[in-house]
């Protein structure tokens, strides 16, 4: 039977919850087919109701309504041809590596010689080659989630669904596991036909996705669907790549207005350099958890005003730098959440600061900061050297206050560190080698 390489499709699914009385809808009537050959990435705020329907699409839960078809088949119970990867994936703490590998096998009553062959196979393409005898207990995060991966990819999933897999992983291991997969995918090494990955990071969706659906929540929809036509191995300083990155954050952030006119142009280049707010980050992320507190994450900015006990003209940068970093949006005396705005509040601090790097490096004045840096002298500056530039375009104090806004988001995001003794900006290492990636 062919279903035009359908793979997998669900229809009006929808979700309710009930804890005591109270009813609550946490997926509305989403329809969604994936198809073979495809691999898809699904964005949206925290409580949109990923994780949701990836355990409906497996199987690991029946949904309040609708249908779930593997290959145009009806399903229920848990889909064999599935397998999900979690963020942290539980590993056995009293088995090896190769056995850990081996117990996916068994229960798929694989015979105990092909086993430990596969298995090995398996360790040796995600990198853990010569690892196989050691226990969870003595790997790094990295490195037990490739193992994770490696247990997945051995029951040979033809739908392989990964639950934000790289967002607990430090820079370094994300890029390398997501480097290998990519690998195995494109280089048809694995006989998964299609995957499905729900992210909080852009970039990352961009870089290894054919597709990404764009959800958001109250209640949990699809509310976009984008192709991602480019060709394989992807960069991202490819022109083509950077505005695909562009047009999903201005769907996650509602964005209006074109990014040249909301962000202004870098300092030395026609145009005017817009200011930043100087707020703290800290400052910013409290704003931004009370309004993902407020009944539909909007409020009156009066009320805002009262509630957070801040001066009225430091509220009003508060609220500017949300803007400006595309988490809020203003109407008519009211401010709201944007979608990545409440991605971002209910983010951990790993993830937040992923969140926040990414939309700082779209900043003009931050760009600049950084072009700087890598054209310096051992990639170091003094501050001072930074605020005297900065007085071409701002008076004195603004371009002092500019200058240590600059830097204080830019440590927040660990893109740069300064030393308070010495008074240097430097680059932090893995920013140097431009970054080829820059996830
Ligand atoms: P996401 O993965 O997008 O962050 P989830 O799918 O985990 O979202 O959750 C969607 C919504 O459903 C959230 O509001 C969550 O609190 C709620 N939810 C998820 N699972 C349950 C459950 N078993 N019981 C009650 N509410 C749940
Ligand atoms: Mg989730």
């Amino acid at each position: 039977m062919h279903h035009n390489g359908v793979l997998l499709e669900i229809r009006h699914v929808s979700q309710v919850f009930y804890s005591g009385s109270k009813r609550f809808e946490a997926i509305h009537d989403v329809n969604l087919a994936v198809r073979e050959g495809e691999f898809t990435a699904l964005l949206g705020p925290s409580g949109c109701g990923k994780s949701t329907l990836l355990r409906i699409i497996t199987g690991l839960q029946s949904p309040t309504e609708g249908q779930v078809f593997y290959r145009g088949v009806p399903q229920q119970g848990v889909n064999p041809h599935a397998t999900i990867v979690f963020q942290t994936f539980a590993l056995f703490p009293w088995l090896t590596v190769l056995e850990n590998v081996e117990v996916a096998l068994e229960a798929r009553v694989v015979p105990k010689k092909l086993r430990t062959a596969r298995a090995l196979d398996l360790l040796d393409r995600v990198g853990l080659d010569g690892f196989e005898n050691a226990y969870p207990r003595e790997l790094s995060g990295g490195m037990r989630q490739k193992v994770g991966f490696a247990r997945a990819m051995a029951v040979e999933p033809e739908l392989l669904c990964l639950d934000e897999p790289f967002s607990a992983l430090d820079v370094l291991s994300a890029e390398g596991l997501r480097g290998e997969l990519l690998e195995l995918w494109t280089g048809n090494k694995i006989p998964t036909r299609a995957i499905l990955m729900v992210t909080h990071n852009i970039e990352e969706a961009v870089l290894m996705a054919d597709r990404i659906v764009v959800m958001d929540r109250n209640p949990g929809r699809v509310v976009f669907d984008l192709d991602v036509d480019l060709p394989h191995p992807r960069s991202q300083r490819d022109r083509q790549f950077m505005e695909l990155v562009d047009r999903v954050y201005a769907i996650l952030t509602g964005q209006t207005e074109s990014e040249e006119v909301e962000l202004g142009s870098a300092p030395g280049e026609p145009g005017r350099t817009r200011a930043l707010p100087s707020i703290s980050i800290t400052d910013l992320a409290g704003l931004l958890e009370k309004l993902n507190e407020a009944p539909q994450n909007s409020t009156d900015i009066y009320r805002l005003s009262q509630d957070l006990k801040v001066d009225s003209n430091h509220l009003l940068q508060l609220i500017e730098a949300g803007e400006l970093l595309g988490f809020a949006t203003v109407a008519q005396g009211d401010i709201s959440l944007t979608p990545l705005g409440e991605t971002f509040a209910e983010a951990s601090i790993l993830a937040r600061k992923e969140i926040f790097a990414t939309r700082l490096r779209r900043l003009p004045l931050f760009k600049w900061l950084m072009t700087m840096l890598r054209a310096a002298d051992k990639q170091r500056l003094e501050l001072d050297v930074i605020q005297t530039a900065l007085e071409l375009e701002f008076p004195v104090e603004e371009a002092r206050r500019q200058a240590e806004t600059v830097v204080s988001w830019g440590r927040y995001a660990e893109l740069l560190s300064y030393d308070d003794d010495s008074g240097m900006i430097s680059l932090e290492p893995e920013q140097v080698e431009t970054m080829r990636v820059s996830l």
